[in-house]
């Protein structure tokens, strides 16, 4: 099928497969795990039979058997008309996706200094499939790019000059991918176009980020110089005190100690020692398990905190807008976090809320709120998609 699109996503142990038609319909998809790893093992979505892997199996070669398989299953025929990719990072190289050809991929390497656990395992699965489909269009799409609209003053820290001129420490903003899709497919629930709609956009999955976005462009976000800053997340702390840094020192914690500690240790798995898994959470607070009881409190307090925030940065608010696994799967979370919010008059409605969740969108506020809040399940494939077939077309 020459019309198809193939996304891919590779994480740092794992991958991401998804075929898509001339519809933009998504035809099948598939998923790797434990990568470089010897219990790799990956498999098409909707089929527990594992695609047998080479022991240890790479990004490459788990990418090469995907393939091989989507083709032996009839899925993909011929060859795809474009294949998408997401990159983490665009820094301030890219501000929209982009075809990729040798001069992209060293650019990529470049941005590569400012996230160096996500950039080269992106490059790889671009690689490999340039490889596997040298004469078809590929285009990167970046995590960041949606941001490039931040004004300066939201964009810059605190700091002395150069380390913005020298050194490119700024904020940049993730996420963006599922930001944008939430600006357009909020206009659509709304009514209105993306251009005249404002929204505030809490996207809360494993990691968690929230934006402003004015008249369907990004203005202020969370997440910052890397996906660490901002709200609490699963495993990474969100902000700290920067003074943090040199106290832990003092107590004999290493940079790359405290490094590691904010990422993988802290946020809600650190709060309430247990699990990073809000559903899990969810139990346990209800059994009665204190430290869970208050991850789940500091979570939602924060991020209301940053609804607030984020209202400083619009004219108007179309509406508040839920997505991520915890934002369109939790009632609870969402009123949990709307609570805090009586000053600004958001309500919710408690039949609503509790009905809405993954694949089907909507309003779950009361009619008395004074600003919709909706839910909105996230594709960012299929932006991926439409950016490689808009690319591919052009
Ligand atoms: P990722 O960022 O890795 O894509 P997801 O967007 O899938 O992650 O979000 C994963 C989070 O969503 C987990 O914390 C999971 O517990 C949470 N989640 C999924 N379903 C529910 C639910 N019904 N209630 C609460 N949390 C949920």
């Amino acid at each position: 099928m020459e019309e198809s699109i193939l996304v891919v996503n590779c994480g740092s142990s794992s991958l991401k497969l998804a075929l898509f038609d001339q519809k933009n319909r998504k035809i099948a998809s598939a998923l790797a795990e434990k990568l470089n790893n010897s219990d790799a093992f990956a498999r098409i979505s909707g089929d527990d039979n594992p695609v047998e892997l080479p022991a240890g199996a790479s990004h490459e070669q788990a990418l090469q058997a995907l393939v091989n398989e989507f083709r032996n299953r009839q899925l993909l025929t011929g060859t795809p008309k474009a294949i998408g990719h997401r990159v983490v990072h665009g820094g301030e190289t890219f501000r929209e996706a982009v075809l990729v050809d040798d001069a992209t991929e060293q650019a990529i390497e470049a941005c590569a200094e400012l996230a160096p656990l996500h950039n080269p395992v992106n490059l790889a699965g671009i690689r490999a499939m340039r490889a596997l489909f040298p004469d078809r269009p590929h285009a990167a799409v970046f995590d960041t790019a949606y941001h490039h609209t931040l004004p300066e003053r939201a964009y810059r820290y605190a700091l002395p000059e150069h380390c913005y001129t020298q050194w490119g420490i700024r904020r940049y903003g993730f996420h963006g991918t599922s930001h944008y899709f939430m600006a357009r497919e909020a206009a659509r629930l709304l009514g209105k176009t993306p251009a005249t709609t404002s929204i505030i956009s809490a996207h809360l999955g494993n990691g968690c980020s929230i934006t402003a976005i004015r008249d369907g462009l990004s203005v202020d976000t969370s997440m910052g110089l890397t996906p660490l800053e901002g709200l609490v997340m699963g495993t990474r702390s969100g902000d700290v005190d920067p003074g943090l840094f040199d106290y832990l020192a003092t107590r004999g914690v290493s940079a790359t100690e405290a490094h590691r500690m904010l990422n993988n240790d802290s946020g809600l798995l650190g709060l309430s020692g247990q699990t990073n898994d809000m559903r899990s959470l969810c139990e346990l607070a209800d059994h009665g398990h204190e430290p869970s009881q208050l991850a789940i409190d500091v979570f939602c307090f924060r991020l209301a905190r940053y609804v607030g925030a984020m209202t400083a940065s619009l004219a108007q608010l179309d509406a508040l807008v839920f997505t991520g696994g915890i934002g369109e799967n939790s009632p609870r979370i969402r009123q949990e976090t709307v609570k805090h919010l009586g000053l600004l008059g958001i309500e919710l409605d408690t039949g609503l809320n509790r009905d809405h969740g993954r694949m089907s969108d909507g309003f779950v506020s009361s009619p008395d709120s004074r600003f919709p809040v909706l839910v909105i399940p996230t594709n960012e494939e299929l932006v991926i998609a439409q950016e490689a077939e808009r690319l591919a077309s052009a």
